[in-house]
């Protein structure tokens, strides 16, 4: 990929910025120009508006990569999720900031931009999305720590305490 196409698609790999469809609000990332859901596809053409996705979700499965493909061979073992945002779609990426073995069905993830590989000689860096725990608490092991439950106590005022 050029460098000018590159970042011509710049904006949306760092939004997150997909589309919704106004008629029966299913949201798409990346974003569709007509809405597959509503039986009516061609009626959705004038229906679709952009929509940010918050990049807040949850694993919905994943998997420990531990033989890295080209480009990535500094970060294995690593691991690769689908994540399925609070609106809905379900986006691929890698989980970090978390050691492999704590990363769990359910884990609350959010998008962050990172640098995803460099390209070849030239050095050309790629930024993209990947997920971090939401939260701190989230990861933290049962037996560390107080046991508060996590219903009575606001993540924040545990972070402060
Ligand atoms: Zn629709």
């Amino acid at each position: 990929m050029s460098i000018a196409r590159f970042w011509r698609e710049t904006p949306r790999r760092y939004n997150l910025g997909g589309s919704n469809c106004t008629i029966c609000g299913t949201v798409y990332f990346p974003p569709r120009a007509v809405c597959p859901t509503c039986p009516h596809h061609r009626q959705t053409l004038e229906k679709m508006v952009p929509f940010q996705l918050s990049g807040d979700g949850e694993v919905f499965s994943f998997t420990v990569v531990h033989d890295a493909a080209e480009g990535f061979e500094m970060q294995v073992p690593y691991v690769m999720a689908l994540v399925k945002t609070v609106e809905g779609p379900v986006l691929t990426g890698q989980v970090v900031d978390i050691s492999p073995g704590e990363v769990q069905i359910g884990l609350k993830v959010r998008a962050t931009f990172r640098k995803l590989r460099e390209e070849g000689k030239a050095g050309v860096i790629h930024y993209g999305y990947k997920f971090s725990p939401a939260l701190e608490s989230d990861v933290r092991p049962p037996s560390r720590g107080p046991t508060v439950p996590v219903e009575t106590a606001a993540p924040t005022d545990r972070v402060s305490a």
